[in-house]
């Protein structure tokens, strides 16, 4: 892999695309800093090796043009308390201004771009744009994991203009090299879970991971739609109705891989979405009208912990239930603590997805796996078998 572990950056001006989409409140104060401090590693090297980091990120989704209050400058009091230096800020990403800022950048410095979406040529993977922000440095690092299934100028395109300074900064690094030790070199037996809202945005994931896995764990939502599939009474819980034949041939599907698909024995379900609803336990595929089905039940998790715990290779993406409502997170948390334990035997786990993660971040176990993925959109296309632009980017020669 192309690292920044034995790259030299002495005297080197790294131009560094990191993902800072980071929540901003109504002051724009930033809410939440995660993705900031995953950057802390790459460019902290880069300054030590002796080199300038210039770095560059989209925040939201300006429509057109520039927007104040998605200006990438709201980040620079954290950004320079952070390093410890008086971060610049460049007021566009491109221009003469940019490349004057650029161009007079020491070693130990950082310069901030602006939002690299006030210009529709990003998303637009435009060869010029590239072209433009590419000429600000000697050597490329992409750190910005969360975007890398994105074709977009400073993601893929740019890396053309660096065929020889092209890396992973660390975090990418930690996030390719933990998807492709699930995906392509699992110790066995390997299991998926895989849960939240809708089949929809997960069938692609469960059909490409039946021929990889030895156990394939349904629960969330999705689970009544492979329940109704198999002729079960839901109730009124979530459907996706245009995908039960769907789920019907990957139910069939599953057997001729040989692999384990297990849906919940049990569930609670609840007279209305609500946390203080009236809860019922029953068996999953027997749900009363009237009622809709928000967790998984008490005899699934015991059976799922069993699979779990006999595990080398762990692999979860998507709550069990509305882990939101703390009457409804029980079958989450279960199954993250039987992750964790599995973990501490000698299992490798890798979570993921903006849902599981906050799970684990609401039951304050996100040191408890082998790795917390950053990036929803990427992880699940990776997993789906695609190939991420912006990982292809950096490793073609
Ligand atoms: P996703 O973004 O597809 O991973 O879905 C995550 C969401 O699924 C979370 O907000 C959960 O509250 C929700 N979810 C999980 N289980 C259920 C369920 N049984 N019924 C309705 N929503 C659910």
């Amino acid at each position: 892999m192309k690292t920044l572990k034995d790259y030299n950056f002495q005297g080197k001006k790294a131009l560094v695309r990191v993902d800072y989409n980071v929540p901003l409140d109504d002051n724009q104060k930033i809410t939440d800093t995660n993705r900031i401090d995953a950057t802390i590693p790459t460019i902290n090297k880069i300054l030590e090796g002796g080199g300038a980091a210039i770095l560059m990120s989209h925040l939201g989704r300006p429509k057109k043009g520039p927007e104040d209050k998605l200006s990438l400058r709201h980040l620079l009091d954290y950004l320079s308390k952070t390093f410890a230096t008086d971060v610049k800020f460049a007021d566009d990403c491109i221009g003469d201004e940019a490349k004057q800022m650029a161009s007079k950048l020491e070693p130990g410095q950082i310069l901030l771009l602006e939002n690299l979406r006030f210009y529709k040529e990003e998303e637009a993977g435009d060869a010029d744009f590239a072209k433009k922000l590419a000429e600000l440095g000697d050597v490329y690092v992409n750190d910005a994991f969360g975007t890398a299934h994105r074709e977009h100028a400073s993601t893929a395109v740019i890396a053309n203009f660096f065929p020889n300074d092209k890396l992973f900064g660390y975090l990418m690094e930690g996030e390719v090299s933990s998807l492709k030790k699930v995906i392509h070199d699992a110790s066995r037996p390997f299991t998926a879970i895989l849960g939240g809202a809708k089949v929809s945005s997960k069938i692609q994931v469960i059909n490409h991971l039946i021929g990889k896995v030895d156990n394939l764990i349904i629960g969330g939502g999705m689970m009544f739609t492979f329940i109704k599939a198999t002729g079960g009474k839901i109730g009124g819980s979530m459907v996706e109705n245009e995908l039960v034949h769907v789920a019907k041939n990957t139910l069939e599907g599953s057997k001729s891989f040989g692999a384990n698909l297990l849906l919940p024995a049990d569930a609670i379900a609840a007279d209305a979405f609500a946390n203080d609803a009236k809860r019922l336990e029953c068996e999953a595929n027997n749900i009363p009208d009237g009622y809709m089905g928000l967790d998984i039940g008490p005899a699934s998790c015991r059976q799922f912990e069993e699979v779990i715990m006999n595990s080398k290779t762990i692999l979860w993406n998507g709550p069990m239930g509305v882990f939101e409502m703390c009457n409804f997170q029980h079958g989450t948390k279960y199954i993250a603590e039987a992750i964790a334990r599995a973990t501490e035997k000698g299992a490798f786990s890798l979570v993921g997805g903006g849902d599981s993660v906050a799970a684990i971040k609401k039951f304050k176990m996100a040191d408890k796996f082998s790795y917390v993925s950053t990036g929803g959109g990427a992880m699940l296309e990776y997993i789906e078998g695609k190939t991420l632009p912006g990982v292809a980017a950096i490793e073609n020669d």
